[in-house]
């Protein structure tokens, strides 16, 4: 059996995986704050995550692991959901209820299996104030004017995780200058909630806990003290992930917390990241109402390795559909995951060559092959797969093209001009060529063919 390797940017190697406990391998990856509709750079960490997810539950009969753990957080406080209560003048609960359950059905549409715990930051309070109440006990932290502030100095290997020094800290980033810190890289642990904003009691007054101390106590809640893995994107690695790090081994010692830590890269626009922010983007919602279905989103995501920015294309998205297309034609049950496209994911989530690998399978016939190791990326899954929900394959379609436009020329037959029109817009709309004749009309797939754009089957 092949090695599972993952590049891990705490020691900066890709090292061997081995789990701290086989029977129960644990991962964690930071979730969305909910305030909004996930944009389309949000899918990729969760795509990425769910490939790995795939990938350690196939390991595990092999390697003697008896259970896999996912847990990914819901950011439920933040002052950007503060901000859009007092902007639509909405409850914040049913904000972020509404934001959250958008995200879980947007995610499951691009085929994630999904976690197994999905812990909300308002649902671990009393665990945060317990980690800071500590944090502060040990000299670690210190109260200042109603905040709690974690002392920067006080962590001899702050920075270490980012590789970044003090001074490259406080050059490089826009730190908040407030009087009552410390160290300007000091960060909030806890912070005083005017009576309009949401908040706790606590030993310092009403207030809110910052944001980096909600996964310190949620993964010391849900895994214990150490765990597996921890993910999300690049753009966490600093301040976010340094700051739990230095948080959670002040409190367990330097051995404990995440022992491997993945970043996947940005989806990008124009050379920058694809952000709320930055107001440069869309939405994943936005993609499938335009009819693609989640697996050509997934698919276009998985071509470029998670370490590596990417850009979205009208290319990649042609090239997806076409490829599934072909696939899903082919692939059939009963098959075994070929060794070929697990070596490739086994060096550290190589997509890409995986997707290569698919290929090789498809050109060389290898029909239950290909369907098995497509799900180990979560593609041709039948339980998981959104044409195989609406219950379609290429097969099906071809079916379904012939039967719309047999319709039409009978319309046409029957001086139904209105029908037949219809009809035939229908089938332009889905990206199809008609030529008639007085044979009858003969189609052919245009280059957007977009079966999502022929209705429902049946
Ligand atoms: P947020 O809701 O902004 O905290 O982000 C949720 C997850 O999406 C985190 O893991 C982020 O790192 C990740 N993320 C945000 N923007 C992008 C992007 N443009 N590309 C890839 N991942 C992103
Ligand atoms: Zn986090």
């Amino acid at each position: 059996m092949t090695e599972l390797r993952l590049y891990n940017a705490r020691t900066r190697s890709k090292d061997v995986f081995v789990p701290l406990d086989p029977t129960n391998v644990r991962m964690y990856v930071c979730g969305p704050t909910v305030y909004d509709r996930a944009h389309a750079g949000n899918a990729r960490p969760a795509i990425v995550f769910d490939v790995l997810h795939r990938l350690l539950i196939h390991f595990a009969p092999f390697m003697g692991w008896d259970r896999v753990t996912y847990a990914r957080n819901i950011t439920d406080i933040d002052d950007k959901i503060n901000a859009r209560a007092a902007e639509t003048g909405r409850s914040i609960r049913d904000i972020t209820e509404e934001t959250t359950a958008w995200y879980f059905e947007d995610m499951q549409a691009l085929g994630e299996i999904g976690p197994d715990l999905s812990p909300r930051a308002t649902d671990y309070i009393p665990e945060m104030i317990a980690f800071i109440k500590a944090l502060t006990a040990e000299g670690h932290a210190y109260a200042a004017e109603g905040h709690v502030l974690f002392d920067v100095t006080s962590y001899p290997h702050y920075g270490s995780l980012a590789r970044r020094s003090l001074e490259d800290m406080k050059a490089g980033a826009r730190v908040e200058v407030a009087p009552f810190k410390r160290n300007a890289m000091d960060f909030v642990l806890w912070k005083p909630s005017a009576s309009d904003l949401p908040g706790w009691e606590s030993p310092w007054g009403r207030g809110r806990p910052g944001w980096h101390i909600e996964c310190s106590a949620m993964s010391k809640a849900l895994f214990g003290d150490a765990f597996d893995i921890h993910g999300g994107g690049a753009d966490l690695l600093f301040p976010h992930h340094e700051n739990e790090k230095a948080q959670s081994c002040c409190l367990t010692g330097e051995d404990s917390f995440a022992r491997v830590w993945m970043h996947n890269e940005m989806l990008q626009v124009e050379g920058r990241k694809m952000a709320k922010s930055l107001g440069n983007f869309f939405t994943v919602r936005d993609l499938l109402d335009q009819g693609l279905p989640g697996e050509v989103i997934r698919f276009v995501f998985l071509g470029t390795h998670y370490s590596k920015p990417m850009d979205w294309t009208a290319d990649k998205v042609r090239e997806a559909k076409a490829t599934l297309l072909a696939w899903r034609d082919q692939a059939a049950d009963g098959g075994d995951v070929a060794p070929s496209v697990v070596d490739a994911l086994a060096n550290d989530l190589n997509t890409p060559l995986a997707i290569a690998r698919l290929h090789q399978l498809s050109k060389d016939g290898r029909a239950a092959e290909l369907k098995a190791s497509a799900g180990l990326l979560g593609l041709l899954d039948d339980r998981m797969g959104e044409w195989a929900r609406l219950g379609y394959s290429a097969a099906a379609f071809d079916d379904r093209i012939g039967e719309l436009v047999r319709r039409r020329d009978e319309a046409r037959s029957q001086r139904d001009y209105e029908t037949a029109d219809r009809l035939r817009d229908h089938l332009l709309e889905a990206g199809l060529t008609l030529r008639d004749s007085a044979a009858g009309t003969t189609w052919e797939r245009g280059p957007n063919f977009d079966p999502g754009k022929l209705g429902r089957q049946g």
